[in-house]
Protein backbone atom coordinates (compact mmCIF):
# COMPACT_ATOMS: atom_id res chain seq x y z
CA UNK A 1 0.00 0.00 0.00
CA UNK A 2 1.72 3.74 -0.82
CA UNK A 3 2.16 6.17 1.69
CA UNK A 4 1.02 9.01 0.57
CA UNK A 5 2.05 12.41 2.54
CA UNK A 6 5.40 10.99 3.72
CA UNK A 7 7.68 13.28 2.32
CA UNK A 8 11.83 12.20 2.48
CA UNK A 9 12.78 15.01 1.21
CA UNK A 10 13.53 18.49 2.45
CA UNK A 11 12.40 20.24 -0.41
CA UNK A 12 8.31 20.79 0.17
CA UNK A 13 6.34 19.43 -2.75
CA UNK A 14 4.04 21.38 -3.99
CA UNK A 15 0.27 21.16 -3.11
CA UNK A 16 -2.60 19.71 -4.80
CA UNK A 17 -5.51 21.38 -6.75
CA UNK A 18 -9.18 20.33 -6.93
CA UNK A 19 -11.86 21.90 -8.49
CA UNK A 20 -15.65 20.70 -7.09
CA UNK A 21 -17.31 21.34 -10.30
CA UNK A 22 -21.52 22.01 -8.92
CA UNK A 23 -24.73 23.61 -10.81
CA UNK A 24 -24.71 26.37 -9.05
CA UNK A 25 -20.95 27.14 -7.71
CA UNK A 26 -17.59 25.78 -8.55
CA UNK A 27 -15.11 25.77 -5.49
CA UNK A 28 -11.33 25.47 -6.59
CA UNK A 29 -8.95 24.69 -3.80
CA UNK A 30 -5.42 24.84 -3.02
CA UNK A 31 -4.47 21.90 -0.41
CA UNK A 32 -2.26 19.15 1.35
CA UNK A 33 -5.25 18.12 2.82
CA UNK A 34 -7.75 18.73 5.38
CA UNK A 35 -5.01 20.39 7.87
CA UNK A 36 -3.36 22.53 5.19
CA UNK A 37 -5.68 24.36 2.89
CA UNK A 38 -3.73 26.84 1.40
CA UNK A 39 -6.23 28.68 -0.73
CA UNK A 40 -9.73 28.12 -2.06
CA UNK A 41 -11.61 30.63 -4.22
CA UNK A 42 -15.56 30.33 -5.32
CA UNK A 43 -16.67 30.70 -8.87
CA UNK A 44 -20.34 31.19 -10.22
CA UNK A 45 -21.10 28.36 -12.39
CA UNK A 46 -22.23 30.03 -15.15
CA UNK A 47 -21.80 29.05 -18.80
CA UNK A 48 -19.18 26.50 -20.01
CA UNK A 49 -16.91 28.59 -21.44
CA UNK A 50 -17.60 31.60 -19.13
CA UNK A 51 -17.03 29.16 -16.07
CA UNK A 52 -14.27 26.94 -17.59
CA UNK A 53 -11.57 30.20 -18.14
CA UNK A 54 -12.04 31.51 -14.69
CA UNK A 55 -11.22 27.99 -13.69
CA UNK A 56 -8.43 27.85 -15.99
CA UNK A 57 -7.20 31.06 -14.45
CA UNK A 58 -7.54 29.97 -11.29
CA UNK A 59 -5.23 27.14 -11.76
CA UNK A 60 -3.03 29.01 -13.76
CA UNK A 61 -2.22 31.49 -11.27
CA UNK A 62 -2.01 29.13 -8.57
CA UNK A 63 0.82 26.70 -10.91
CA UNK A 64 2.73 30.24 -11.05
CA UNK A 65 2.92 30.61 -7.46
CA UNK A 66 3.20 27.22 -5.96
CA UNK A 67 3.78 24.43 -8.48
CA UNK A 68 1.22 21.83 -8.23
CA UNK A 69 1.58 17.82 -7.85
CA UNK A 70 -2.02 16.85 -9.18
CA UNK A 71 -4.99 18.12 -9.86
CA UNK A 72 -8.62 16.75 -9.47
CA UNK A 73 -11.84 17.48 -11.16
CA UNK A 74 -15.18 16.17 -9.15
CA UNK A 75 -17.87 17.32 -11.12
CA UNK A 76 -21.99 17.33 -10.75
CA UNK A 77 -23.24 14.54 -13.32
CA UNK A 78 -23.62 12.46 -15.34
CA UNK A 79 -19.90 12.28 -16.96
CA UNK A 80 -17.94 9.93 -18.64
CA UNK A 81 -15.76 7.94 -16.82
CA UNK A 82 -14.19 5.67 -19.16
CA UNK A 83 -10.55 6.36 -20.11
CA UNK A 84 -11.27 4.48 -23.53
CA UNK A 85 -14.11 6.67 -24.73
CA UNK A 86 -13.53 9.83 -26.46
CA UNK A 87 -15.79 12.04 -24.17
CA UNK A 88 -13.87 10.83 -20.94
CA UNK A 89 -13.73 13.89 -18.74
CA UNK A 90 -17.36 15.65 -20.17
CA UNK A 91 -20.18 16.14 -18.26
CA UNK A 92 -23.05 13.89 -20.89
CA UNK A 93 -26.33 14.57 -20.95
CA UNK A 94 -27.50 17.43 -17.95
CA UNK A 95 -30.66 19.24 -17.88
CA UNK A 96 -28.10 22.36 -17.01
CA UNK A 97 -28.57 24.95 -20.44
CA UNK A 98 -25.36 24.61 -22.50
CA UNK A 99 -23.39 22.14 -20.00
CA UNK A 100 -24.38 19.03 -22.42
CA UNK A 101 -21.52 17.44 -24.03
CA UNK A 102 -19.21 20.02 -22.35
CA UNK A 103 -15.39 18.69 -21.54
CA UNK A 104 -14.46 19.79 -18.67
CA UNK A 105 -11.22 17.88 -17.77
CA UNK A 106 -9.61 20.02 -20.44
CA UNK A 107 -9.06 22.79 -17.78
CA UNK A 108 -6.31 20.56 -15.98
CA UNK A 109 -4.51 19.02 -18.91
CA UNK A 110 -2.38 22.25 -19.26
CA UNK A 111 -0.17 22.00 -16.29
CA UNK A 112 1.42 18.18 -17.24
CA UNK A 113 0.45 17.13 -13.33
CA UNK A 114 -1.72 13.71 -13.31
CA UNK A 115 -5.69 14.79 -13.71
CA UNK A 116 -8.20 12.92 -11.31
CA UNK A 117 -12.01 13.12 -12.68
CA UNK A 118 -14.45 11.37 -10.97
CA UNK A 119 -18.38 12.35 -9.85
CA UNK A 120 -18.80 14.69 -7.12
CA UNK A 121 -19.98 12.57 -4.78
CA UNK A 122 -17.65 9.54 -5.62
CA UNK A 123 -14.83 12.22 -4.96
CA UNK A 124 -16.53 13.62 -1.65
CA UNK A 125 -16.93 9.50 -0.77
CA UNK A 126 -13.05 9.15 -1.29
CA UNK A 127 -12.48 12.16 1.07
CA UNK A 128 -14.48 10.74 3.60
CA UNK A 129 -12.38 7.41 3.40
CA UNK A 130 -9.31 9.23 3.74
CA UNK A 131 -10.47 12.21 6.47
CA UNK A 132 -13.45 11.59 7.27
CA UNK A 133 -16.25 8.99 8.79
CA UNK A 134 -15.09 6.35 6.76
CA UNK A 135 -11.52 6.73 7.59
CA UNK A 136 -9.64 3.33 7.36
CA UNK A 137 -12.95 1.53 5.56
CA UNK A 138 -12.46 -0.16 2.26
CA UNK A 139 -16.48 -0.56 1.99
CA UNK A 140 -18.22 2.75 2.23
CA UNK A 141 -21.13 4.73 1.01
CA UNK A 142 -21.74 8.27 0.35
CA UNK A 143 -24.70 9.86 -0.42
CA UNK A 144 -26.22 13.46 -0.58
CA UNK A 145 -29.57 14.46 0.14
CA UNK A 146 -30.17 18.06 -1.65
CA UNK A 147 -31.70 18.79 -4.81
CA UNK A 148 -31.54 15.52 -5.88
CA UNK A 149 -29.65 12.20 -4.09
CA UNK A 150 -26.14 11.42 -5.17
CA UNK A 151 -24.51 8.46 -4.07
CA UNK A 152 -20.70 7.80 -3.88
CA UNK A 153 -20.33 3.78 -3.49
CA UNK A 154 -17.01 2.91 -2.65
CA UNK A 155 -16.64 -1.11 -3.49
CA UNK A 156 -13.04 -2.63 -1.91
CA UNK A 157 -11.02 1.16 -1.78
CA UNK A 158 -12.94 2.21 -5.54
CA UNK A 159 -15.78 3.84 -6.58
CA UNK A 160 -18.10 1.43 -8.42
CA UNK A 161 -17.75 1.92 -12.23
CA UNK A 162 -19.82 -0.05 -15.17
CA UNK A 163 -21.98 1.93 -17.88
CA UNK A 164 -21.63 4.35 -16.22
CA UNK A 165 -21.16 5.86 -12.64
CA UNK A 166 -23.81 4.55 -10.23
CA UNK A 167 -27.18 6.61 -9.85
CA UNK A 168 -28.36 5.09 -6.71
CA UNK A 169 -30.55 7.51 -5.74
CA UNK A 170 -32.59 6.37 -8.88
CA UNK A 171 -33.30 3.17 -7.57
CA UNK A 172 -37.28 2.26 -7.02
CA UNK A 173 -38.25 1.66 -3.55
CA UNK A 174 -41.59 0.83 -2.12
CA UNK A 175 -44.09 3.64 -1.15
CA UNK A 176 -45.58 3.96 2.61
CA UNK A 177 -48.75 2.88 2.00
CA UNK A 178 -51.07 5.35 1.85
CA UNK A 179 -48.17 7.74 0.02
CA UNK A 180 -49.34 9.41 -3.44
CA UNK A 181 -48.01 12.31 -3.00
CA UNK A 182 -45.76 13.08 -6.88
CA UNK A 183 -42.57 12.15 -7.99
CA UNK A 184 -40.00 14.64 -8.02
CA UNK A 185 -38.23 12.75 -10.59
CA UNK A 186 -39.60 12.86 -14.10
CA UNK A 187 -38.51 9.27 -14.77
CA UNK A 188 -40.11 7.67 -12.30
CA UNK A 189 -42.63 7.67 -10.05
CA UNK A 190 -41.35 5.40 -7.10
CA UNK A 191 -37.72 6.48 -7.11
CA UNK A 192 -35.96 7.38 -3.74
CA UNK A 193 -34.89 10.88 -5.58
CA UNK A 194 -38.39 11.42 -6.49
CA UNK A 195 -39.90 10.66 -2.81
CA UNK A 196 -37.00 12.09 -0.73
CA UNK A 197 -34.97 14.46 -1.96
CA UNK A 198 -34.97 18.10 -1.53
CA UNK A 199 -37.02 18.68 -4.66
CA UNK A 200 -39.56 15.64 -3.11
CA UNK A 201 -39.83 17.37 0.25
CA UNK A 202 -40.78 20.92 -1.33
CA UNK A 203 -43.35 18.97 -3.49
CA UNK A 204 -44.73 17.41 -0.02
CA UNK A 205 -44.74 20.87 2.00
CA UNK A 206 -46.77 21.77 -1.34
CA UNK A 207 -46.28 25.84 0.00
CA UNK A 208 -45.24 25.14 3.13
CA UNK A 209 -41.59 26.59 4.58
CA UNK A 210 -39.09 24.31 5.14
CA UNK A 211 -37.36 26.36 7.59
CA UNK A 212 -39.82 25.58 10.51
CA UNK A 213 -40.06 22.30 10.28
CA UNK A 214 -40.03 20.01 13.84
CA UNK A 215 -38.53 16.40 13.67
CA UNK A 216 -42.25 14.91 14.60
CA UNK A 217 -43.37 16.27 11.23
CA UNK A 218 -45.31 13.46 9.13
CA UNK A 219 -43.55 14.67 6.08
CA UNK A 220 -40.73 12.89 6.77
CA UNK A 221 -41.86 9.43 7.12
CA UNK A 222 -41.93 8.19 3.83
CA UNK A 223 -38.78 9.96 3.10
CA UNK A 224 -37.42 8.15 6.18
CA UNK A 225 -38.72 4.88 4.45
CA UNK A 226 -37.90 5.44 0.76
CA UNK A 227 -34.22 6.00 2.36
CA UNK A 228 -33.87 3.30 4.53
CA UNK A 229 -35.03 1.51 1.52
CA UNK A 230 -31.94 2.57 -0.19
CA UNK A 231 -29.28 1.88 2.88
CA UNK A 232 -31.43 -1.88 2.47
CA UNK A 233 -30.50 -2.23 -0.67
CA UNK A 234 -26.97 -1.03 -0.39
CA UNK A 235 -26.15 -2.78 2.37
CA UNK A 236 -27.60 -5.80 1.12
CA UNK A 237 -25.60 -5.60 -2.65
CA UNK A 238 -21.99 -4.40 -1.86
CA UNK A 239 -22.31 -3.87 1.97
CA UNK A 240 -20.53 -0.68 3.31
CA UNK A 241 -19.50 -1.03 6.93
CA UNK A 242 -21.07 2.66 7.08
CA UNK A 243 -23.26 5.23 5.22
CA UNK A 244 -22.55 8.77 5.51
CA UNK A 245 -25.30 11.30 4.79
CA UNK A 246 -24.81 14.61 3.89
CA UNK A 247 -26.52 17.40 1.79
CA UNK A 248 -28.86 20.60 2.70
CA UNK A 249 -31.55 18.48 3.54
CA UNK A 250 -29.62 16.29 6.47
CA UNK A 251 -27.80 19.02 7.56
CA UNK A 252 -30.47 21.36 8.42
CA UNK A 253 -32.44 18.00 9.66
CA UNK A 254 -29.58 16.21 11.93
CA UNK A 255 -32.60 13.96 13.50
CA UNK A 256 -32.74 12.63 10.44
CA UNK A 257 -29.43 9.82 10.35
CA UNK A 258 -30.56 8.00 13.43
CA UNK A 259 -34.05 7.48 12.25
CA UNK A 260 -33.25 6.11 8.56
CA UNK A 261 -30.78 4.00 10.94
CA UNK A 262 -33.69 2.41 13.02
CA UNK A 263 -35.77 2.08 9.67
CA UNK A 264 -32.98 0.64 8.26
CA UNK A 265 -32.32 -1.98 11.07
CA UNK A 266 -35.96 -2.98 10.94
CA UNK A 267 -35.88 -3.10 7.16
CA UNK A 268 -33.16 -5.66 7.54
CA UNK A 269 -35.20 -7.75 10.22
CA UNK A 270 -32.39 -9.81 11.71
CA UNK A 271 -31.19 -10.99 8.09
CA UNK A 272 -27.92 -8.62 7.91
CA UNK A 273 -25.94 -7.47 10.86
CA UNK A 274 -25.24 -3.60 10.60
CA UNK A 275 -22.11 -2.70 13.13
CA UNK A 276 -23.94 -0.80 15.53
CA UNK A 277 -21.14 -0.24 17.93
CA UNK A 278 -20.83 3.35 16.34
CA UNK A 279 -23.61 5.23 14.10
CA UNK A 280 -23.79 3.55 11.07
CA UNK A 281 -26.11 6.06 9.74
CA UNK A 282 -23.64 8.97 10.27
CA UNK A 283 -22.79 12.57 9.18
CA UNK A 284 -19.95 12.89 6.69
CA UNK A 285 -17.02 14.02 9.49
CA UNK A 286 -15.87 16.74 6.67
CA UNK A 287 -18.64 19.28 6.91
CA UNK A 288 -18.62 21.51 4.29
CA UNK A 289 -15.00 20.23 3.11
CA UNK A 290 -16.24 17.07 2.00
CA UNK A 291 -16.90 18.09 -1.17
CA UNK A 292 -13.57 20.47 -1.63
CA UNK A 293 -11.61 18.15 -0.01
CA UNK A 294 -13.17 14.97 -2.93
CA UNK A 295 -11.71 16.97 -5.27
CA UNK A 296 -7.89 16.79 -3.25
CA UNK A 297 -8.46 13.45 -2.87
CA UNK A 298 -9.06 12.90 -6.85
CA UNK A 299 -5.88 14.94 -6.98
CA UNK A 300 -3.93 13.02 -4.81
CA UNK A 301 -5.04 9.60 -6.06
CA UNK A 302 -4.46 10.29 -9.60
CA UNK A 303 -0.18 11.64 -8.63
CA UNK A 304 -0.28 8.72 -5.97
CA UNK A 305 -0.88 7.16 -9.41
CA UNK A 306 0.99 7.97 -12.03
CA UNK A 307 4.07 7.77 -8.80
CA UNK A 308 3.27 3.90 -9.10
CA UNK A 309 1.44 2.69 -12.07
CA UNK A 310 2.27 -0.63 -10.99
CA UNK A 311 0.57 -0.29 -7.79
CA UNK A 312 -2.81 0.02 -8.65
CA UNK A 313 -5.67 0.10 -11.26
CA UNK A 314 -5.58 2.99 -13.35
CA UNK A 315 -9.22 4.19 -14.02
CA UNK A 316 -9.48 4.73 -10.23
CA UNK A 317 -7.01 4.50 -7.91
CA UNK A 318 -7.43 2.71 -4.70
CA UNK A 319 -6.96 5.90 -2.13
CA UNK A 320 -6.52 3.91 1.62
CA UNK A 321 -3.65 5.32 3.52
CA UNK A 322 -3.48 5.39 6.96
CA UNK A 323 -0.42 7.93 8.13
CA UNK A 324 -0.98 7.76 11.62
P1 LIG B 1 -27.90 21.38 -3.83
O1 LIG B 1 -28.15 19.92 -3.98
O2 LIG B 1 -28.49 22.17 -4.97
O3 LIG B 1 -26.51 21.74 -3.47
P2 LIG B 1 -28.65 21.67 -1.03
O4 LIG B 1 -27.79 20.54 -0.66
O5 LIG B 1 -28.33 23.01 -0.46
O6 LIG B 1 -28.81 21.85 -2.61
O7 LIG B 1 -30.15 21.28 -0.60
C1 LIG B 1 -31.25 22.01 -1.09
C2 LIG B 1 -32.51 21.41 -0.54
O8 LIG B 1 -32.58 21.63 0.88
C3 LIG B 1 -33.75 22.02 -1.10
O9 LIG B 1 -34.32 21.17 -2.08
C4 LIG B 1 -34.70 22.18 0.09
O10 LIG B 1 -35.89 21.41 -0.07
C5 LIG B 1 -33.93 21.62 1.25
N1 LIG B 1 -34.13 22.44 2.45
C6 LIG B 1 -34.09 23.78 2.57
N2 LIG B 1 -34.34 24.15 3.85
C7 LIG B 1 -34.55 23.03 4.55
C8 LIG B 1 -34.85 22.73 5.92
N3 LIG B 1 -34.96 23.68 6.84
N4 LIG B 1 -34.99 21.44 6.25
C9 LIG B 1 -34.85 20.46 5.34
N5 LIG B 1 -34.57 20.68 4.07
C10 LIG B 1 -34.42 21.92 3.67
ZN1 LIG C 1 -35.66 8.81 -10.69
Amino acid sequence: MRIVGHQTSDAAPPPFAGVELGGTKCVCTLAYGPDRIVDQCTIHTTGPDETRDAIRAVLRQWHGDHGLRGIGIASFGPVCLDPADPRYGSILATNKPGWRDTDVIGVATEFGVPVGFDTDVNAAALAEIRWGSGRGLRDFAYVTVGTGIGVGLIVHGQPTRGIGHSEIGHIRVPRLPGDHVASACRYHDDCVEGLASGSALVVRLGGRDAAGLSADDPVWDPMIAALAAMCHALVATTGPWRIAIGGGVFERQPHLHARVQAALIASLAGYIDIPTDRPFVTAPALGQLTGPLGSIALAETAWAVADAPDTARTDAPILLHQNG
